[in-house]
């Protein structure tokens, strides 16, 4: 499942590789990469390793990017007809290793960085914990632990439940207790859930209750990401300090062009509703029939969000209902570009503007001497085709090969 470890006394030498350059739009052609203790060290077009012991591998012409990273992810879900239910009964023990399964699926496929908004008993922030302490080898997980939201409010299930504004301090003070890295909270309903508060028109958190949230969590430089499906919502949400808005179904475009000039990032998962839009049976009725309703809207927000210029960055709602038990975020960047966003923009968003949400952007999101060697190989250039991202060889992931 990994390579060797690579100490001090060894590098690897990558020869003739293109290197998919997401900042300046541009490919570095017949390009070498050195890398020793899981960092790039040096990048051109003729190197040498400078240890005793040098691991050569042959690029054969491929095309290098970043790995990629997708900031909405449920680990603890299998993606099936009701994932709820099946984590309900398999409890949050096999919820964490099922997490731990999911995360390598997605290191696998070259997915380095991982958002987690929402798990069960925040076993997400705990799987992270073990990765980071090097209990366990694992792709580079941030969570955000449970879901602040209203009592019977959209995410309930790996909720935090709440009512009112001193509620929504002592969650907001014991998620960053139980260590998230990140907040996510409800703005409003969803497609998924199953009580009475979830009607797609309404807001579900008042502006006060988030106001409360993203001012605490303000004081430690912890960011708050926010669901946020109807327009209500979302203006709550850009108006109160969330920087980061996942979904965003009904955004228009004054709401989009606040976006921008307030620097809020957008997260439009666009697959998600599509996919659980198909009459699947066992699927919740109710639920399929929301997501046509969001999906039929989801275009025009995301152009509107191109439009404005809003940073957008990618995420899927991997494992949510009916949108199967493997990753998606090259589904996700593929349907991106079919929506009419460039290829380039669309490598940004998996990529640098990803980094950017999470913090890593010093070690991570590009190919730059001094990054961590995070490295996907891929047999075509995706600027020209971003279907390209499906042809693999290899990934790299802190100087360490990846295997199936
Ligand atoms: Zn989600």
């Amino acid at each position: 499942m990994e390579g060797e470890i690579m100490n001090g006394n060894k590098e690897t030498l990558i020869k003739n590789v293109n290197l998919v350059d997401v900042r300046e739009a541009a490919i570095k052609e017949k390009q070498n990469i050195l890398i020793s203790d899981g960092k790039i060290i040096d990048i051109g077009p003729s190197l040498s390793g400078t240890k005793t012991e040098v691991h050569v591998i042959d690029g054969n012409d491929n095309f290098l990017i970043p790995g990629m990273a997708d900031l909405h992810v449920h680990l603890n879900w299998n993606g099936g007809i009701d994932p709820k239910s099946t984590l309900a009964k398999e409890g949050p023990k096999i919820g964490i290793i099922r997490a731990y399964k999911n995360a390598m699926d997605h290191l696998k496929i070259g997915v380095t960085s991982l958002l987690d908004v929402g798990s069960v008993d925040d076993l997400a922030i705990d799987l992270a914990a073990a990765i980071r302490q090097g209990v366990i080898f694992g792709p580079e997980l941030y969570a955000t632990g449970r879901i602040i939201c209203i009592i019977g409010g959209h995410g309930a299930g790996l909720g935090y439940e709440i009512s009112g504004k001193d509620d929504a301090l002592r969650a907001t003070r014991n998620l960053i207790k139980n260590g998230a890295d990140l907040l996510k909270i409800s703005a409003t309903s969803g497609a998924y859930g199953s009580y009475g508060a979830e009607k797609l028109e309404s807001i579900q958190l008042d502006p006060e209750e988030i106001k409360t949230i993203t001012s605490e969590a303000s004081k430690y430089k912890i960011k708050v990401t926010a669901h946020a499906l109807n327009l209500e919502g979302i203006k709550n949400c850009v108006e109160n300090g969330v920087e980061v808005i996942h979904h965003g179904a009904f955004m228009d475009k004054d709401t989009a062009r606040r976006m921008a000039q307030k620097g809020i990032v957008y997260v439009p998962t666009l697959l998600v509703y599509k996919k659980l839009a198909e009459d699947v049976p066992g699927v919740m009725p109710e639920a399929i029939k929301k997501a046509k309703e969001v999906a039929k809207h989801h275009k025009e927000a995301f152009l509107n969000a191109i439009d404005a210029g809003v940073k957008i960055a990618g995420g899927t709602d991997a494992y949510s209902p009916n949108f199967g038990d493997i990753p998606r975020l090259i589904d996700e960047a593929i349907l991106m570009s079919e929506y009419g966003m460039a290829n380039i923009d669309v490598l940004r968003s998996i990529t640098i503007n990803a980094a950017k949400v999470l913090g890593n952007e010093n070690r991570t999101g590009t190919l730059e001497v001094g990054k961590d060697a995070n490295l996907v190989f891929l047999k075509n250039d995706p600027i020209k085709d971003i279907r390209n991202l499906t042809q693999q060889r290899q990934v790299i992931f802190r100087g360490r090969e990846v295997y199936g």
